[in-house]
């Protein structure tokens, strides 16, 4: 008789708690954001499509290498009450004066670390430095597109506290993999500028907070009712098992959302386009047809990586 060994089965999305709307999505929204751009600008991001693409997601790999890079991405608006959640000052200084610079970072910092790289941003275009342009603008983008995650502004961020493990993945990268390409329509509207860039960023981050409730309850409620025999599918590869959540599940969980992820993400490609244009109208509209054949040097690359180690030394908020 023959005996099927299973050596190991890996939970595909337990753990992408650490990959925020997956490579899938994240790369997605920046390469779908460089669409909505005025066309002085798109001159110089359409060339480059590739680097905004690819280096949007530099900042999760960074969270395996420096520890100050963790709460970047995430708030856990929960610490501070319920909403919406006035107890925390929306302004940095206002903010550490009253609850310490640690115990802000110790629950994240995420949308004032997108004002950080806005700044940064704006200086590149204000220097013309093209590859300081390109890096910024594919990062900038990420933490745009995390703060749009509901589950990115609450300390229950992979269902761990509701046995909910894996709902993270699940919402982020499961869904959009699932339909973004096929069903989705995600470009709308052309960049705007944002004349209060840390307001908006608040409004965006208390739309997550207030979803988070739906975001877990309904899964909750998805997996009563659904054969628990059809939630996962299991596949092959290697020799591991690979779990996921069915593709059934998914379609289900997505219809009761009633189209939440799809509008987070369509809310994330715009909110990371206008930030760009912000950068460059604030910046005095730098003529960048002029850097449009630039490429990025060896050398440049060099001081990218450069500049990643000294984020290590000064990453700290205060400095900027
Ligand atoms: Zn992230």
């Amino acid at each position: 008789m023959r005996r099927v060994v299973i050596t190991g089965v890996v939970f595909l999305y337990f753990i992408p708690v650490l990959n925020s709307w997956g490579f899938y999505g994240h790369q997605h929204i920046n390469q779908y954001a460089v669409f909505l751009l005025p066309p002085e600008m798109m001159v110089l991001f359409k060339p480059h499509l590739d680097h905004i693409t690819e280096h949007a997601v530099d900042p999760d790999k960074r969270r395996y290498a420096i520890k100050e890079e963790a709460p970047r991405h995430y708030i856990d608006m929960d610490h501070y009450g319920t909403f919406p959640f006035d107890s925390l000052p929306r302004k940095w200084k206002e903010a550490i004066d009253r609850f310490s610079e640690d115990s802000l970072n110790a629950h994240g910092i995420v949308p004032w670390w997108i004002q950080v790289m806005l700044g940064r941003l704006t200086n590149a275009f204000r220097d013309k430095n093209v590859s300081h342009i390109l890096q910024y603008a594919a990062e900038l983008g990420h933490y745009l597109a995390d703060a749009h995650v509901p589950l990115h502004t609450s300390s229950n961020h992979n269902g761990q506290f509701t046995d909910q493990k894996g709902i993270h993945g699940f919402w982020e990268s499961r869904i959009p993999e699932l339909l973004a390409e096929k069903k989705w329509d995600l470009v709308s509207g052309k960049a705007q500028y944002i004349s209060d860039p840390l307001q908006f960023t608040w409004k965006l981050i208390l739309e997550s907070a207030k979803a988070v409730d739906s975001v877990l309850r309904f899964e909750k409620e998805l997996s009563f009712s659904f054969p628990a025999d059809q939630r996962y599918s299991y596949e092959s590869r290697k020799g591991i098992i690979l779990k996921q959540y069915s593709s059934a599940y998914a379609m289900a969980y997505n219809e009761k959302l009633n189209g939440m992820v799809e509008r987070r993400m369509r809310a994330s490609i715009h909110a990371v386009a206008s930030f760009w244009y912000t950068a460059w109208i604030n910046a005095g509209q730098p003529d960048l047809s002029s850097l449009k054949h630039k490429n990025i040097t060896k050398e440049e690359e060099n001081e990218m990586n450069e500049l990643n180690r000294s984020w290590k030394a000064n990453g700290s908020i205060k400095d900027h």
